[in-house]
């Protein structure tokens, strides 16, 4: 509710069951209205960016939102996903003030730019992550796109829309030193490519990522956070963010310490306010540095570590079997997982042949996708799962699949929301598998007695699972005991 009052963004009061149309709203409305900061700083061109169109109500509130902060005459654009997924559904609902901008920023000239820069090739800033309150997950990897687009046209995937143009080529080489050099070393690279295999340059993104030290066996020495950190608060570089950062590692920092030296450190950080983020500034953690720094030397050793590469919008595996030489080749960089798409059972031939491959040159830590709740039944599921038990089992793999459901993106009746099913499902079935999922935590892994234990030993038993009590299902053991 405090951040409500603070920024008067309503979907914060939507995540609170029952609390609209009650007296709370209006006493809540007249807090924000008592409290709220009129002070905003302003800009001439603000940008937002939208994800997936089920957050409708959330990125329409923010949109708005971000009107607060235009300086007179300025301009707020819209883009991303769902801006260009459904563009007018999108204006019709922030306003005629705002700019709906539909497709990639590739153009020198978006945004009416004079200089000849693409945005879409920059580098993203990674020091945005140091400004949250809790560890992005993601937090150790770069970004990036080695292609964009996409050959195929699957029917219920939005690229199509998103990237229609297929681009053999990104030049990713120099967006990772520029990070480097400003954000450190990172560990992972996730790459977005949406079919990197259809590539005519395959082998020379595969090239580029190893003289990116992303090579198989190849290691780099991890980064001197507090350096880092450092470094960008005297270059001006987001103060917010840094200084956020020094105070959570001055609070590593101080676990490791012996007790005089805690003592110590404690009473330096206290003088100059330095024990909270709210009351930090950059100058007292300047003037600490000469204190803090041979701390952190002492006790943050920086440590070999291995690079590890993760095609995270998975690849495509009738594209594994038709060139082979690819997948050779893409054993040549640390790729983990490798993940292939798995979305029909139609498709298992294909799918298990690509396995085949991938196991054959030695990668065995895999993971798939697996598409739900569109034209699929839950049997097609169940099949699809239960392969990848058997591969596992076989290959020796650790192959991790994550069941996604299907949701119309575009469909008037739909896109705001999660609520469609598919025409062989019911609510009953999804239900029953989220429960599932929720147990398991969204992935299915290796282990045949525990897949057997989630999902059945076969198609009658993972029937009986689908119209159990979700109750009973998230809580067998107890039920089962009993
Ligand atoms: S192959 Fe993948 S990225 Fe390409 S259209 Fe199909 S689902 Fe989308």
């Amino acid at each position: 509710m405090l951040d409500f009052i603070k920024v008067g963004n309503y979907s914060y009061l939507d995540a609170v069951q029952n609390l609209r149309g009650t007296m709370y709203e209006d006493i809540l409305i007249d807090l924000h209205h008592r409290f709220k900061i009129g002070d905003y700083p302003k800009f001439d061109i603000i940008c937002v960016n939208s994800l997936f169109t089920f957050f409708w109500d959330k990125t329409i509130d923010t949109i708005k939102f971000a009107k607060k902060f235009l300086a007179e005459g300025g301009v707020l654009h819209a883009g991303g996903i769902a801006a260009t997924l459904v563009p007018a559904e999108m204006q019709r609902e922030v306003g005629a003030d705002v700019k709906i901008h539909i497709g990639l920023l590739d153009k020198p000239t978006d945004f009416g730019k004079t200089d000849d820069v693409i945005i879409d090739t920059l580098p993203p800033d990674y020091s945005i992550l140091e400004e949250i309150d809790y560890k992005y997950p993601a937090s150790d990897a770069y970004f990036g796109y080695t292609t964009r687009g996409c050959i195929r046209n699957c029917e219920f995937c939005a690229v199509k829309i998103l990237e229609p143009v297929y681009k053999d080529y990104v030049d990713i080489r120099n967006q990772l030193l520029q990070a480097e050099s400003r954000f450190g070393t990172k560990q992972y690279l996730l790459l977005m490519d949406n079919n990197v295999l259809a590539s005519a340059e395959f082998d020379k993104i595969i090239d580029d990522l190893k003289s990116c030290g992303f090579a198989k066996n190849s290691t780099y020495i991890s980064a001197d956070e507090y350096d880092i950190a450092v470094k960008n608060l005297r270059d001006g570089f987001n103060d917010r963010a840094y200084i956020n950062k020094i105070v959570r590692l001055y609070d590593e920092l101080d676990k490791k310490l012996s007790e005089d030296e805690a003592g110590k450190f404690y009473i330096e950080r206290e003088s100059r306010c330095l024990l909270y983020v709210v009351s930090a500034t950059k100058e007292k953690i300047l003037d600490l540095d000469s204190i803090a720094r041979p701390l952190f030397e002492k006790y943050f050793k920086q440590h070999k570590r291995t690079h590890y590469i993760d095609f995270n919008q998975g690849l495509d595996a009738r594209l594994i079997v038709k060139y082979e030489d690819r997948m050779e080749r893409l054993a040549e960089i640390n790729i983990k997982p490798l993940r292939i798409a798995f979305d029909h059972y139609e498709q298992c031939d294909i799918y298990e042949k690509a396995v085949r491959l991938a196991a054959k040159y030695k990668i065995r830590n895999m993971s798939n996708y697996m598409l739900y709740n569109f034209h699929d039944t839950p049997d097609d599921l169940y099949l699809r799962l239960k392969l990848n038990i058997d591969l596992c089992e076989e290959l020796n793999l650790a192959l991790y699949a994550f069941p996604m459901k299907y949701h119309p993106l575009r469909d008037t009746e739909y896109f705001r929301n999660r609520d469609y099913i598919g025409k062989h499902w019911n609510r009953k079935f999804i239900r029953a598998i989220q429960a599932i999922l929720n147990v398991i935590k969204g992935k299915v892994g290796r282990g045949r007695e525990f897949f057997e234990k989630a999902f059945g030993k076969n198609l009658a038993e993972f029937h009986n699972l689908l119209w159990m009590p979700e109750t009973m299902i998230i809580y067998r053991k107890k039920y089962e005991d009993k």
